[in-house]
This record gives C-alpha cells, structure tokens and sequence, in this order.
C-alpha cells in the first residue's frame, strides 16, 4: 500500500476533471488527477468501423446489469480525456429556458439552481478551450453570445441541399457548434470518421488533447493513469473527506488531500459514492437525500437515416447542421420537441452491430445511400431511474426514461419534415441505455438539501470538501448535447476553487 499526498485530488480527466484542473494551473497547488483509463494508443483500427462495432475493441469490458437483469457491455470508454475520445464533437450551449423548471405531458423538468447567466462567460471560455467552431445570430433558439471564436465548417454539398429543403420548409437550419480543427491549417484530414471514433491527427476537440496534454506540461499537475478510485473515506464524524482508495495494478494506493473533487462520469461518480458507504453514511457519500445514483438520464436519442435509393452520399464531415426550430415544440404539440441535428456517417459496421442478421452487403449499401440525421429530446428525471449496486456489488442500471411519448410524437413529425425534404425513406433506431453516452443527473444539484446533492456549485451538501463536478449535477437534460455545459460549469467550480482555496 502507497500513500500519496497532494493538494487537491480530482477524479476523472474527462471535460468536467480537465476544467477544474485547467483552472488550478499556476495557482500554486499540487493538483493530482486519478484516473482510471490509459492514454488511447493511436493506431489504425482508431478509425476503423470493424474495430470499433464489430470488435468493440475500445469499450470497457465490464460487464452492467439492466432492468431485466441482462448483462451487457455498456459503452463505456475508460481513457485520458474519457468520452470526448469519441464524442460528435457538438459543442451546444443550452437555451436559457433550459434552466427553469418546464413540463413534459405533465411531468416535470426541474428548475436549476444556477441559470444561463452564471455560466455564459464560462460557455465562452470553454468554447475557446475546445476550439469551437459555429456562427452567431441564426438559430432562432440562440440565448444571447457573442460571435464564436472560429467560423462554421462549411456544408459538403449533400448537406447544404438537406440545408436548402428545410429552408424551402420555412425552416431555419444553421451550423452546428463543432469542436473540430477543420479549415486551412487545421489538423482535420477529413478521414470520414469522428462521431464516435478517436481521431487519429488529435483535430477532434477533446478532454485530452485540448485540455489534458497542455495541463501536463505544468510542474504543479500530476496524472496518474491506470489508476481506479474504489471509494471515498470520511473522518469520524462522516463530515470531511480524508482519503480516496485506488487501485493501480495490484497495488492500492491511498491519497491525501484537504480538497476533493470527484469527475468520473455521471454513472460512475454515483457508484464510487454508494461505494464508500461506512457506519456514519450507510446509503453512501453525500447522500442523506437519498437521490445519489437516481434521476439516470440519458436524451432521447433517435437516429433517423434518410435514404436516396439512387443517389450515394460521399459527405466526408455531416455534422455542419442543425435545426432548432421545435426547440420549443411543435406547433400543435407543444410538449412534442427537441433539437434535430446531423449524425456522423452511418457505415455498415454500425448496422450490423446493432442487427447482426442484416448481410454486409445490404448494410454496407444502406450506409452507402443515406444522410444520417439524429433527433434529440429531453429525458425527465425520474426517482425510479437510477444507477445501484447490486447486492453481490454488481452494477445495476435501473433505467426508466420520461417524456418518451412526447419524444415519440416529435420523431414522427421529424420524419415528416425528411420526407419533405426529398428522403422516399426514413429509417429510425433509437439508441438506449447500453449506450450511455449522454448520462446525466445522477447527482444532482439544488438549493434544498433535502432533495438534491450539490449546491449550485458542485459542492457536496454533506461533506464541505467534496465537490462532483460532472454529468452528474445536471437537475434536468435539456435536449441539448452536455459537453460544453458540463465544461462551462466546471470552469466555474474551478474558478470558485481557485479563488477560494489557500495553499
Ligand atoms: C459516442 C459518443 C458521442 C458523443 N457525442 C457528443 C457530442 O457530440 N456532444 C456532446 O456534447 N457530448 C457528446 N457525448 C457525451 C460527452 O462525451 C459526455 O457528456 C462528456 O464527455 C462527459 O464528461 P464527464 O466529465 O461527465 O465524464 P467522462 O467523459 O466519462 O469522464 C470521466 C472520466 O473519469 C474516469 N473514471 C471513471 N471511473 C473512474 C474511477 N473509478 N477512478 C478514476 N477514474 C475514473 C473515466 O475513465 C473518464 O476519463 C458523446 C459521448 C459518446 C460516448
């Protein structure tokens, strides 16, 4: 057993670890980053379909149980920058609306303690963190900003005609906010993959090779890869955290800090507080609520491929548009709504993942004929919905997604508006749990103790040096991608820290 000491130890080099510790660089502290995955190696199978579906090469492999108490391999990527290796790199912010309580078919999506002007000036920091490219002033939805900080990517042709339509509809498409080094100079190849995938010429704007890599070359930041956080230890009295265990290899390791601040993903930060449940806690870490592990959302993410029987699509970067125009409902169906927004390339290995009995060559010809679109819709919290141990300490994923009929109503109507715009066919699949990609709301913030974990800073209302500071606080999902908002808010913890601790 090893025990390290440090000034402040974060969990997780994901978006939320990274901002906190982007914040801390020259403040002095002895910032020390646990994390559980390795550098991803670059290699060829990075940007290789087979690789990636059919061999599942790079998720984790362990093992998740689900409501009907099946096992599967959830998509889960452990690495230095966690799942920004993969993301679609759509760098949204959420709508002021977003912040305030709403309703979906009469269930509720709560209110946050913090509103669009708390993190506007973090939006705009995080967006320059990651290299966001987008263009002011046309989404109809757009809470007030100034311009970004690169110019959009422009439309492939294909994408630009799918453009023209929704206009000739009376819509309003615009660029979709894209971390990507794309343009002159840029690193971006146009390989065809990156939704998704880990990109082979690091110009994917993600967790570790805009944050992590530059954080590294700082004397005061330490990473520790390979290196698994099993659970928290308080002092006596259940108040102060004092440790974290970890396991590095055969070995544990045991780190000292006065500050905690716990970034490992929306699932596993609820997993690592229900496991560091002792005597003074019995139902875990900064849970006297009870909500830790519940409220699991995850978007209603419905892919809808638009297929031309007769036309192949050669589109190298889709992901230039979006639409926002039932942002806020539909017309005659206000509780019908979200966020319509391009997919990466759908390529045949992904079909056959997902329908292993569909031939290669059928599959490979669907990828081949369609224009990939996903609608997004907002996931209620729900008490029911949650994350757990099982008793033999298996990981339990309860999942019960809201709103699903609202959703429902708005794929049909999204469905309409492709058909219009020149699509004979529009398939649909929609993506569950065992994908978690958006997971959220697991530890939620709020003004009431009773009934959230964290305050609007990400402090933990139990332990007052312990903060959670990743998908996990999100009070309701949006309909919005989460990574910038989680950077954003992270950026704000982190200025809070630096501002407030004394080293
Ligand atoms: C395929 C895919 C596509 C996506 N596309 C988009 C998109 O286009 N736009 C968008 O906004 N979002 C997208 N997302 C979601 C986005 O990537 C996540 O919301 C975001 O990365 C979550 O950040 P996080 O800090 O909460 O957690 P993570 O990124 O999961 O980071 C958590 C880190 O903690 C580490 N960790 C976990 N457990 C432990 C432990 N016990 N000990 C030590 N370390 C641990 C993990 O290895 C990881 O590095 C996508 C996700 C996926 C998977």
């Amino acid at each position: 057993m090893q025990t390290i000491k440090a000034e402040l130890v974060i969990i997780g080099s994901g978006v939320g670890g990274s901002a906190i510790a982007h914040q801390m660089v020259g403040s002095g502290a002895k910032i020390l980053i646990l994390e559980r995955g390795d550098d991803l190696r670059n290699e060829p199978q990075n940007n290789d379909a087979e690789a990636v579906f059919i061999q599942s090469r790079y998720k984790t492999q362990d093992e998740w149980a689900d409501l009907n108490g099946e096992t599967y391999r959830p998509g889960q990527y452990y690495y230095v920058g966690g799942h920004t290796k993969f993301y679609g790199t759509a760098m949204f912010r959420f709508r002021d609306t977003d912040f305030r309580e709403t309703q979906i078919d009469g269930a509720v999506s709560p209110a946050w303690p913090i509103g669009y002007e708390d993190l506007a000036h973090y939006y705009a920091m995080a967006e320059v963190l990651y290299g966001v490219r987008g263009t002011a002033g046309i989404d109809p939805t757009e809470p007030p900003r100034e311009p970004f900080p690169h110019a959009a990517i422009p439309h492939e042709p294909v994408i630009a005609a799918v453009a023209d339509q929704f206009c000739q509809q009376g819509l309003t498409p615009f660029p979709m906010p894209s971390a990507v080094d794309y343009g002159p100079g840029g690193k971006c190849q146009r390989c065809g993959t990156c939704d998704a995938f880990a990109c082979r010429f690091d110009a994917k704007g993600d967790a570790d090779t805009r944050v992590m890599r530059p954080l590294l070359k700082h004397e005061n930041v330490r990473l520790e890869r390979n290196t698994e956080v099993t659970h928290l230890v308080t002092d006596a009295a259940g108040r102060r955290i004092v440790k974290v265990v970890a396991r590095r290899g055969g070995e544990v390791l045991h780190v000292e800090a006065p500050v905690f601040v716990l970034s490992a993903g929306a699932i596993n930060s609820a997993l690592i507080l229900l496991r560091s449940a002792c005597e003074v806690a019995p139902n875990g870490l900064a849970n006297r609520s009870g909500v830790v592990g519940r409220h699991l959302m995850n978007h209603h993410l419905t892919g809808l491929m638009g297929v031309k029987p007769f036309v192949v699509n050669e589109t190298k970067f889709p992901k230039t548009l979006s639409l926002n125009d039932f942002y806020h409902g539909l017309p005659d169906d206000p509780d019908a709504r979200g966020n319509i927004q391009m997919l990466g390339n759908i390529k045949g290995a992904m079909i056959r993942s997902t329908y292993p009995r569909t031939p290669r060559a059928a599959a490979d010809w669907l990828g081949r004929h369609s224009v990939d679109f996903l609608a997004m819709g907002e996931d209620l919290p729900r008490w029911d919905s949650r994350v757990r141990l099982s008793d033999d300490g298996g990981v339990q994923v309860d999942y019960r997604p809201g709103g699903a009929d609202a959703h429902d109503r708005f794929v049909r109507h999204v469905r309409r508006v492709l058909r219009r715009a020149g699509f004979p066919v529009v398939l649909r699949h929609s993506f569950g749990i065992q994908a978690p990609s958006h997971q959220c709301g697991t530890v939620r913030m709020g003004d009431d103790p009773t009934t959230s974990a964290l305050d609007g800073l990400c402090r933990t209302h139990d332990h007052p040096n312990l903060y959670v500071v990743d998908g996990s606080f999100f009070p309701s999902s949006a309909a919005l991608n989460p990574a910038l908002t989680i950077a954003a808010q992270a950026l704000r913890v982190g200025a809070h820290l630096r501002q407030t601790l004394t080293f």
